[in-house]
């Protein structure tokens, strides 16, 4: 049972309809463009895991960081009863995974991705602001 949402977990739930999978997507698409959102596995890789060349590999760099941020969450829910504090936590964990695995990319993709990485981290921050939560974190 997802620890979140308290009904049968799947691959699609964890990955793509869960609450904490939902609220890193929409954070992804926010910063990153329509692009990114997903409904399932299927169409979402359809016609994104298949561009040519660079684009390619920065979405598989991207979508794994986002699939292992998401998987390392539950899973230390379901494991170890630990919940992140707040909905942006997934955001910083899914920015530290992109952050120490973009150095392992070749040259040309290491360059975009950490253009990328910049507007992303300009999003978490602005989105964790102390005027982004109007007074409701406080
Ligand atoms: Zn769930």
């Amino acid at each position: 049972m997802c620890p979140l949402c308290s009904i049968l977990e799947t691959g699609t739930h964890i990955l793509f309809s869960c609450s904490a999978a939902r609220a890193l997507w929409s954070f992804i698409r926010e910063a990153l463009g329509s692009d990114w959102e997903a409904g399932d596995l299927a169409e979402f890789l359809q016609g994104r895991a298949t561009q040519p060349g660079h684009k390619r590999r920065l979405f598989w760099c991207i979508f794994v960081a986002l699939m292992w941020t998401l998987w390392t969450t539950l899973n230390k829910m379901v494991i170890e009863q630990i919940f992140p504090r707040r909905t942006s936590d997934s955001f910083f964990k899914f920015l530290t995974f992109l952050q120490y695995w973009h150095l392992l990319a070749r040259h040309r993709v290491r360059d975009l991705l950490g253009v990328m990485l910049d507007v992303l981290v300009a999003a978490a921050q602005h989105l964790c602001a102390p005027w982004a939560c109007f007074g409701v974190c406080h």
